[in-house]
């Protein structure tokens, strides 16, 4: 019998290994740029041509290789960043797997010119297929260059499947955008087909940010940070009037590593939630700051993903501080001061909460903010100008210490849809949804803060549940009461009433409880969403009136001043638009 296995010829080895690597010329870009950071480098210059595929340069003013180093770093598994197990757990440089060089030179022509600041005199080196084809010493400055000619030209199917140049171009610039990001110290330069793309002088995390993005000028950002003993979050957030139809202005980085994590994405959109329509995202860019023992980056060879080891709690922080900080432009949101301190002091505190979120009965959710202007009800502030401190006639549904009082100049409402004409100005209401996000707001107002008091009833009734249900309830019980419904587990699924909120008495109690609790299940599964929204949502869906019914004049009216005066008049909980406002410039334009 002869042996049949025989090792791998280092060249087909490294080829193999560059189809994880090497996807793609913006993926050889990212390994490049990344190295030239690992390397100190204060500046860096990427040019490129023909999306990459014929030409990628990367030039750096970094610590430079010796002439061994700039030999030895084109083979597999060839690295300075680790020398020991032990160090794979402290990693803080990009690289550390050795292969990007090896991968790259094994699927491209390959030129490098280095030189160290203690050296005389650079050296220069020529690759092509895994081979050295030529070194020799050369007067080079100071750093690293190296150029990628013809990438996978030993390998035409993969050249051949390559996308449009301007695909592949677009993908090479969306790895330079993360790299500068990431970066904004260091003076990044991208020329493409010989023009100047960007030109991005050191500065700011925000400045680099609004650069990148190609913000107006008097678009503002808000600042996010937040720092424990465990993990800390810098940043910036667009302002909810920003955000955009289309995604890809979300940028996540862990110790300044560009990551994707729908998940955490997701922490972040649930901060917005209610503040801006569904189908819109905000953009952000985030830096989440964590010792490297808390994380596992060497699950995909490309690196953008990344495990935390209790990525509930960094869910759950990132959460808090966005809502935290977006609190500042909405002032009727207060997260708990202490809640993200209190978060990571117990360690055993393993999966924290959120911070809760309370209504502040003084808000005025747009006055406060300087920068805010929002695009698409501009003149918002305008509404809250004629606020009396005196409360008015008694309210329909149920009653805020703060009503500001609103003169809604006329109202008429045609098959569930309001026109109300206010402040000179017309408004297109949804009155379902109207109602729904003026009760999501009261009722989140008596969990947190004033609880409804109930209205007695003559007769306590009785409601049966089914099992399930009274299981439910009994959980739910103490906030349920909260919401003004006197209602007491009795056992066998039996449930008392002796009151109900003052709107709700002529309510049928079987009906009203079964429906807060099939609402309440319905969002069971939103882990993100704090209990006391989820119950205000609930109790919010089993109580608005239906788009088809039918208000007299005088409740009406009450619906549009109670709109008016919620925190976010513009989106139901859900995020779904509740009011279109026209200018009167709009019509005038109409009928031109
Ligand atoms: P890794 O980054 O994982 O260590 P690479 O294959 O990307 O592996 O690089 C191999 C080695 O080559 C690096 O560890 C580093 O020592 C050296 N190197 C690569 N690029 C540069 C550069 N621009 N400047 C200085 N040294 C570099
Ligand atoms: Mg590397």
């Amino acid at each position: 019998m002869i042996d049949i296995i025989s090792l791998l010829p280092d060249a087909l080895a490294n080829k193999i290994a560059a189809g994880e690597v090497v996807q793609r010329p913006a993926s050889a870009i990212k390994e490049l740029l990344e190295n030239a950071v690992d390397a100190q480098a204060s500046q860096i210059m990427l040019t490129i041509k023909d999306g990459g595929s014929n030409l990628i340069l990367v030039k750096d003013n970094g610590i430079g290789m010796s002439i061994t180093d700039a030999r030895i770093c084109w083979e597999r598994h060839a690295t300075s960043k680790i020398k020991k197990v032990d160090d794979l757990f402290n990693i803080r440089s990009f690289g550390f797997r050795g292969e990007a060089l090896a991968s790259i030179a094994a699927v491209a022509k390959v030129e490098m010119k280095t030189r160290r600041k203690e050296d005389a005199i650079g050296t220069q080196i020529t690759i092509a297929d895994s081979k050295v084809l030529k070194q020799e010493p050369l007067q080079t400055n100071i750093g690293t260059q190296i150029a990628v000619y013809n990438l996978f030209y030993n390998l035409p199917a993969r050249r051949n499947f390559l996308k449009s140049v301007s695909v592949e171009t677009r993908h090479c610039v969306d790895e330079f955008i993360r790299v500068a990001l990431a970066h904004p110290l260091i003076d990044f330069s991208l020329i493409n087909n010989d023009q100047e793309v960007f030109r991005l002088l050191p500065s700011n995390l925000e400045q680099r940010f609004i650069t990148l993005m190609d913000y107006k000028s008097n678009q503002t950002l808000l600042k996010v940070v937040e720092n424990t003993d465990f993990i800390s979050v810098n940043g910036f957030i667009s302002t909810p009037t920003q955000a955009k139809k289309s995604r890809g202005e979300q940028f996540f980085f862990v110790n300044n590593r560009f990551i994707k994590d729908n998940y955490l994405n997701h922490a972040v959109f649930a901060a917005y939630e209610g503040l801006i329509e569904k189908d819109r995202f905000p953009s952000f860019v985030l830096n989440i700051n964590i010792a490297p023992k808390h994380i596992d980056i060497n699950v995909h060879p490309t690196k953008t993903e990344i495990k935390f080891d209790d990525d509930r709690a960094v869910y759950a922080f990132v959460r808090a501080v966005v809502r935290k900080s977006l609190s500042g432009l909405m002032a009727n949101i207060t997260p708990d001061e202490d809640a993200i301190a209190k978060m990571f002091i117990n360690n055993d505190n393993k999966y924290p909460l959120p911070p809760k979120i309370t209504l502040d009965k003084t808000f005025n959710p747009f006055g406060t903010a300087q920068n805010y202007s929002p695009k698409i009800h501009p003149n918002w502030e305008k509404l809250y100008e004629i606020a009396a401190p005196e409360n008015k006639q008694e309210h329909l549904f149920l009653k805020l210490e703060t009503q500001k009082n609103i003169k809604i100049e006329a109202v008429f409402v045609v098959s569930g849809i309001i026109f109300a004409k206010y402040a000179g100005k017309m408004h297109v209401i949804n009155q379902h949804k109207a109602h729904l996000r003026i009760l999501f707001e009261k009722y989140l107002f008596a969990l947190q803060k004033h609880p409804v008091s109930s209205q007695s009833l003559l007769f306590p009734r009785t409601i049966i549940l089914s099992p399930q249900d009274f299981e439910l309830f009994i959980t739910l019980q103490e906030d349920i009461l909260k919401l003004g419904c006197e209602m007491h587990a009795f056992g066998n699924n039996k449930v008392i009433v002796n009151g109900l909120p003052p709107h709700l008495v002529k309510t049928n109690e079987t009906d009203l409880l079964e429906g807060i609790l099939d609402q309440y299940k319905l969002q069971k599964h939103h882990t993100d969403i704090a209990h006391y929204e989820k119950l205000a949502l609930a109790m919010a869906q089993k109580t608005a009136i239906a788009q088809s019914h039918q208000l007299n004049d005088e409740e009406l009216l009450q619906l549009v001043e109670d709109l008016f005066n919620c925190a976010y008049p513009t989106t139901d909980p859900k995020g779904e638009v509740i009011i279109y406002t026209y200018e009167n410039e709009y019509w005038i334009q109409k009928f031109k």
